[in-house]
């Protein structure tokens, strides 16, 4: 699947547009590492809607384990299309861009994170960014292979959750976590729905003609191919405005709207 890093990007830069403009007192980043933490994030959750295909790249992503929560996972998703379809949907039998491809599962996921943490504090936040960073990862390395990666990937992610614990302990701030989660989703949505058969985004809840499962996609000419060139300049887009947001965090965060000061200035506040 060469949408992975597609995806990840597109979260990237979605999360790094926006860090900035959270407020602090829902806990938006403060500092231009929690910024760059909030993108690590949004980076992941925009591969998270795929965890509804057990042969999709991402979930492999911790191994036999996310391939186990994969197939739970479609098998929910499935359930849930049988349970909500009327007689114009058509049949199915697999899950795979259901229910994880809806602004339902955007928002419940971004919620659950939310009162998860609100809940239970810096354990939980720790746990999504450690799932996140590994889902991120996975995204922009598709490729890696051996059956061994998905051990070091899970390494990274562990550690570098850890790390970020550690150094960073505001970043367990309950509903900017969530909304980064949310808005990672939403960018994986938006990125299928330019694919060929587009995205159920209202699914289950919101009929139209008689359909509940119904795709949004893009008029025709719009429209690209999973794996063709229109994906490759998608990517680098998203790469160029990722690196350019990253630039503009670090270096000049005033242009974001951002209270932190920019690197280099002594601390001084822009
Ligand atoms: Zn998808």
């Amino acid at each position: 699947m060469v949408m992975g890093p597609t995806h990840a990007m597109s979260g990237a830069a979605a999360g790094l547009a926006i860090a900035a403009l959270i407020p602090a007192s829902i806990g938006g980043p403060t500092t231009a590492v929690g910024a760059l933490t909030f993108a690590a994030v949004t980076a992941g959750a925009a591969l998270l809607p795929d965890i509804d295909s057990p042969q999709a790249t991402v979930s492999k992503t911790f191994g036999f384990i996310s391939v186990g929560v994969a197939h739970v996972t479609e098998n929910a998703a499935l359930a849930i299309y049988h349970l909500s379809k009327t007689d114009r949907d058509s049949d199915r039998n697999n899950g795979h861009r259901t229910a994880t491809h809806t602004v339902w599962f955007a928002a419940a996921a971004g919620l659950l994170v939310g009162v998860l943490i609100g809940l239970f504090g810096k354990l939980p936040a720790l746990i999504v960014l450690f799932l996140m960073l590994g889902l991120a990862i996975r995204g922009l390395f598709p490729e890696w292979s051996s059956s061994s990666d998905w051990l070091a990937i899970t390494g990274v992610s562990a550690a570098a959750a850890v790390a970020v614990g550690a150094w960073q302990p505001q970043m367990a701030s309950a509903w900017a976590l969530g909304l980064a989660v949310t808005v990672g989703i939403l960018a994986h949505l938006l990125g299928d729905a330019l694919t060929k058969s587009g995205v159920p985004m209202l699914g289950g809840l919101v009929g139209i003609g008689g359909k509940k499962w119904w795709d949004v996609c893009p008029p025709g000419f719009m429209r690209i191919k999973a794996n063709g060139v229109a994906d490759k300049v998608l990517l680098v887009a998203f790469t160029v405005a990722a690196l350019w947001l990253a630039y503009l965090t670090v270096f000049e965060p005033a242009a974001l709207g951002a209270s932190w000061p920019p690197a280099g200035s002594g601390g001084q506040a822009a």
